[in-house]
């Protein structure tokens, strides 16, 4: 199984004192450290399940082990590790953005948005049927829903930074720091389900793998972070959907994996040229090449694969735009939804936002040309939350 690394294989350091988190192994790694303490073998279930299922946040937390296990394990040098949510920002249209910091200190950014921001609609999935449903219930209004965490996204980051170094996103600025680990993933995950008091099952979470950094570039974690999600927090991966700027590599071992979120491909550009000079990265993949790839992805019945499509004002959303786009994907062959997302503003980013008529024609011609679209709603602007807003802002 390529996703997760063999005990042996791990980093531990046997160090005195050396703190080694818990939160990021798999249950077959987990009965590494069983076997390696001389515990019983179902105590590393019983770890598994306080870790994944309960959320726990200390070893004292894990109450189904004998206060003997639980020290063992401490004195050996584990600890839980769950990333911790050291600052929030909380805006006015309700999403809340985290500043959540990690065992060695680093910092991400995670994104809660108690309704969504319509980034599923469309797109085939159950998720999106139970959006439509909501949107429809509440249409005109930001009405309350009775649970008001019922269909809640958050938007997790994958790596500290980001190297892909699109011209258009602030989260570029900072460069690439660190790749996260899957602990680290998932662990952001765990820590805003707990903040709400969040219970899967009962109430819809959907995933978004659009926060800082890009998880093509830091594959293996990513998807090791999935089987934590799925196997051990039970959230069913076709609510969770990975946005790629487009890491060929990255889409052809996704295409092959049994246990797939859905896919979002950042396009953002009609054709290689323009690509180019707002996304460098087309230098080395190019459109044709990366829709060649894409269509080897399964898809579920039903499911189409969503485009993103960041607008810049006099860049990428003119009518010739839309018509190229259009084109584009309706010869591509695959069932495409396009989601727009008017470029959010960031210091010392030279574009500027499209004009709302432009906005509205580009996405009209999209839909009149047989390409559903749909216009991603900005959420926590007024507190850096959103789109390829995120760089760690304290301010
Ligand atoms: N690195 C991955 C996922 C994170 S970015 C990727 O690029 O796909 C998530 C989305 O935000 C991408 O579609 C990206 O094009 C978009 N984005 C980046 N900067 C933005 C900005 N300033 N305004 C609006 N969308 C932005
Ligand atoms: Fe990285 Fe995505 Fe931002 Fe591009 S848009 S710099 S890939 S985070």
């Amino acid at each position: 199984m390529q996703s997760f690394p063999q005990f042996d294989s791990l980093p531990f350091k046997n160090v005195e004192n050396s703190i080694e988190p818990l939160f990021s192994l798999s249950l077959q790694q987990l009965e590494g450290v069983t076997a390696r303490l001389s515990l019983e073998p179902y105590r590393s279930r019983q770890i598994w399940q306080a870790l994944y299922q309960q959320r726990v946040s200390s070893l004292e937390e894990m109450t189904a082990l004998p206060k003997s296990v639980r020290e063992l394990l401490g004195q050996s040098g584990f600890q839980v590790g769950l990333p911790r949510i050291a600052q929030a920002f909380v805006s006015t249209d309700g999403t809340e953005r985290y500043l959540v910091t990690c065992p060695d200190g680093e910092t991400v950014e995670t994104v809660w948005m108690p309704n969504g921001d319509d980034g599923e609609l469309g797109d085939g999935s159950d998720a999106a049927a139970e959006d439509a449903e909501a949107n429809s219930a509440t249409a005109g209004e930001q009405a309350e829903p009775a649970i008001p965490y019922r269909r809640a996204t958050i938007c997790v980051s994958s790596q500290v930074g980001c190297a892909v170094n699109c011209q258009f996103c602030l989260t570029a600025k900072l460069g690439m720091k660190r790749n996260l680990t899957a602990g680290e993933i998932a662990g952001q995950v765990a820590a805003v389900l707990n903040r709400h008091q969040v219970r899967v099952g009962r109430d819809r979470i959907n995933l978004v793998f659009m926060g800082m950094g890009e998880p093509f570039l830091n594959y293996d974690n990513f998807m090791a972070a999935v089987h934590l999600l799925v196997e051990g927090m039970g959230i069913p991966e076709s609510r969770m959907t990975v946005s790629t700027s487009g890491i060929l590599p990255g889409i052809e071992r996704f295409a092959k994996e049994k246990l797939r979120p859905k896919l979002a491909l950042s396009l953002n550009a009609p054709n290689d040229s323009i690509r180019e000079s707002i996304m460098p990265i087309t230098r080395k993949w190019k459109i044709d090449d990366l829709l060649v790839a894409l269509r080897e992805v399964p898809l579920r019945p039903r499911e189409r694969m969503t485009f993103e499509y960041v607008l810049l004002g006099g860049v990428n959303d003119r009518l010739q735009d839309a018509r190229e786009l259009s084109a584009l994907l309706r010869n591509s062959g695959l069932p495409a939804k396009v989601n727009l997302i008017v470029w959010n503003p960031g210091p010392d980013i030279p574009y500027r936002m499209p004009a709302p008529e432009d906005v509205a024609a580009f996405q009209q011609h999209l839909i009149a040309s047989g390409v559903p679209a749909f216009l991603r709603r900005p959420r926590g602007r007024d507190i850096y939350a959103a789109c390829g807003q995120l760089k760690r802002t304290v301010e």
